[in-house]
């Protein structure tokens, strides 16, 4: 195990990069607050965590540790939902993790035991998702537990009252779902300000997809990619699946 304030032996800088840009947006997005939120990824036997307290919109190197996967010690000053980390790392096959607290997600999960999307870039990229509740809902083995379950089946898990859990293959896939979610839960939480009446549990602008087939690919796959004879790029061909 790594002390903390030092970088993990592989890939260090390109860690820190990615972390601080994900902590940073995250803060600027509203889905935190100063001190709010966590970011691990895995990292072979270890996982790499954000340090309890840490300023997700401030990240220094200082605010990354390592620990191993498998033990159940208080390391290193790691975020105090380290356990939850390890739970879902160890139930499923996620390789990163990120807790932020949107605050319409939070509303919509103090309403029921699910949260359906009512637009279409929710419907397409998010789908249901489900809310546990939990009697200690910070840094709890109870919580770990139940969301290391849901994550099993879902990308997306939100504790009632207190925040939403994302697993992805990237920090930049687990941040498009989060940012997805905070703004399909605005427009379900806009829409019963405003009266309008759906029907319960069905998403409005058409069913849910499979969840494996929501997602899109990383950005550098999205970009056009010039030729190998240097002239111009074709441009990208409209993929009809993907909603503006
Ligand atoms: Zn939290």
């Amino acid at each position: 195990m790594l002390e903390s304030g030092k970088f993990p032996s592989t890939g260090g800088p390109a860690i820190f990069e990615d972390f601080a840009q994900i902590g940073g947006d995250c803060f600027r997005s509203g889905l935190i607050s100063s001190h709010a939120g966590n970011i691990s990824l895995r990292s072979g036997d270890s996982l790499i965590i954000t340090r309890h307290g840490a300023m997700l919109g401030r990240l220094c190197p200082e605010d990354l540790v390592e620990v191993l996967l498998d033990e159940e010690q208080d390391a290193s000053g790691a975020s105090c939902e380290l356990p939850t980390h390890r739970a879902v790392y160890a139930r499923t096959p996620a390789r990163t993790i990120l807790h932020t607290h949107p605050p319409h997600g939070i509303v919509l999960s103090l309403l029921g035991s699910r949260i359906v999307p009512l637009d279409a870039e929710g419907c397409h990229l998010v789908g249901e998702v489900p809310v546990v509740s939990a009697a200690s809902a910070v840094g709890s083995l109870e919580m770990a537990d139940l969301i290391a379950e849901a994550l099993q089946d879902y990308r997306l898990c939100m504790l009632r009252g207190h925040g939403l859990f994302v697993r992805g293959e990237t920090l930049e896939e687990a941040f498009c779902l989060t940012t997805a979610f905070e703004a399909s839960a605005r427009v379900s939480y806009l829409a019963r300000l405003a009266g309008i009446s759906v029907h319960s549990g069905e998403c409005a602008a058409g069913p849910p997809r499979p969840s494996d087939e929501r997602l899109p690919r990383p950005s550098e796959d999205r970009l056009p990619r010039p030729p190998a004879d240097g002239s111009p790029a074709a441009a990208a061909p409209h993929n009809p699946e993907t909603p503006a």
